[in-house]
């Protein structure tokens, strides 16, 4: 089964995962785009058990539009944020596509948050493009500081 292995930028965090991802997902919210530093976020989703964390972690929390928490799972040293579990989805691990630097991972199957998408950017021809959240997106407006450990 295709190993993938995702990494921070100093490569301290990383996280293996097995097989494709459940879901890619681009993700237009605000939160993303803070995280990411970049206008939109593509994010996917691998099965917990599929998943291998490695390294030293700082966590941060937030509640999502929902009232459940997602926690970001960052490199202390670096700062890059590689992955994170959510309480919408708790057998997922939320994964950066881009910490992968591998351009083999499918295209999105859906797009989250078009409500406050940058006015030029535009999704891939077929996806399914929601204003807000989606139950496999992830879902999130007003952030809300739970906890920086
Ligand atoms: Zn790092
Ligand atoms: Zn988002």
């Amino acid at each position: 089964m295709t190993e993938r292995v995702a990494k921070c930028m100093c490569g301290q965090l990383s996280i293996a995962c097995t097989g494709e991802p459940h879901f890619v997902g681009m993700c237009h919210c605000h939160e993303c785009q803070t995280r990411s530093g970049s206008v939109f976020a593509v994010n996917s989703a691998f099965p917990n058990d599929h998943t291998k964390p490695s390294g030293e972690s700082k966590t941060f929390t937030r509640v999502a539009e929902s009232g459940r928490k997602v926690t970001y799972h960052f490199c202390p040293n670096c700062g890059t944020t590689v992955y994170w579990h959510g309480e919408m989805l708790p057998e997922m691990t939320g994964v950066a596509v881009g910490a992968f630097r591998d351009p083999s991972i499918h295209a999105p199957e859906r797009a989250v948050w078009a409500q406050t998408r940058h006015a030029w950017v535009h999704e891939p021809d077929g996806i399914s493009v929601y204003p807000k959240g989606h139950k496999y997106g992830h879902e999130t407006v007003a952030p809300k500081l739970v906890a920086a450990t």
